[in-house]
């Protein structure tokens, strides 16, 4: 009788099979995806009498269709939409990380981040606050040092009370600029107007991941409606080629440089003090 379902994600070498293994011991199972090479993992932990289910999601570092491993992620998420994502994310490593983090934000997941390796980060002299993180974000931060267990019980009771609450998890909206933002809002329209482009994903998740040139998403668009999706594309392809004039850049380009840039400003807010210059030690 399994009460929950808990998905972890994140970056490559965050550290999740370490946490999966550390939160789920023996009590595993390893195997495949339908029709793909990539690994699937799931194991079972045991929480205040409950059994939770434990899937360890293929390392990314998007929610873009551009590989295997980044479908199969997004996929799980709004096939089997579990109680709570654990983003494991590297606190050595704070804001690249943060990226695939601000796409969970803005599918609008119940999500908890499991701040990893904070004993790598202190011996580089990087303090972070989680507590302002977490209000920044609107998320749980949990720090951790998965290798060995620190904080891994405070993630899971955590990570419980997300999957117990009835939070309403409004997807982030973050600006991507003039262009970009009244596209994605003339898109937001569009979709808003189909139900099969708004039953997997939120309207404006799907308007940005057009502008991202995701395949899958054009390509199922266009076997639903052809005379939708070809609507959608004229409007996607209109602002490309307009950026691609005025400044020689595509659509994905200008939407990572804004996502990174949202990232910098919740990370000078006071999130993470440099105490000092590892590279003196050596
Ligand atoms: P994955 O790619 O996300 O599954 O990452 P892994 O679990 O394989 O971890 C990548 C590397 O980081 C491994 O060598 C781990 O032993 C190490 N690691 C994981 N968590 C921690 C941690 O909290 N502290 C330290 N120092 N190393 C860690
Ligand atoms: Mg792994």
């Amino acid at each position: 009788d399994i009460s929950h379902t808990f998905a972890l994600a994140g970056n490559p070498n965050a550290g999740k099979t370490t946490l999966f293994n550390h939160l789920t011991g023996a009590r595993q199972h390893v195997g495949n995806y339908p029709g793909i090479t990539v690994e699937r993992k799931e194991g079972y932990v045991l929480e205040n009498g409950q059994r939770i289910k434990l899937v360890d999601l293929p390392g990314t570092y998007s929610l873009t269709a551009y590989s295997a491993e980044e479908l199969v992620a997004r996929d799980f998420l709004v096939n089997e939409k579990p109680g709570v994502v654990i983003n494991i994310v590297d606190a050595s490593n704070l804001e690249r990380n943060l990226y695939l983090t601000a796409q969970f934000l803005e599918l609008g997941v119940p999500l908890v981040i499991a701040l990893n390796m904070v004993d790598v980060a202190k011996s580089r002299g990087i303090t972070i606050n989680t507590e302002k993180l977490s209000e920044l974000l609107g998320v749980p931060v949990v720090p951790i040092i998965a290798r060995t267990g620190i904080g891994t019980k405070e993630l899971l009771a955590t990570a419980c009370q997300v999957a117990a609450g009835e939070n309403s998890w409004q997807p982030l909206t973050i600006s991507y600029g003039e262009d970009l933002d009244a596209t994605i809002m003339q898109l937001v329209a569009e979709i808003e107007r189909h139900s099969f482009l708004t039953e997997r994903y939120p309207a404006r998740f799907t308007a940005i991941k057009y502008l991202e040139n995701d395949e899958q998403l054009i390509v199922l668009g266009r076997d639903e409606s052809p005379t939708v999706a070809a609507a959608l594309e004229a409007e996607v392809n209109k602002v490309s080629q307009h950026l691609q004039k005025t400044l020689s850049v595509f659509p994905e380009a200008i939407i990572a440089d804004h996502r990174y840039g949202y990232l910098k400003s919740v990370l000078r807010n006071g999130v993470i003090t440099q105490t000092f210059d590892s590279d003196r030690l050596y």
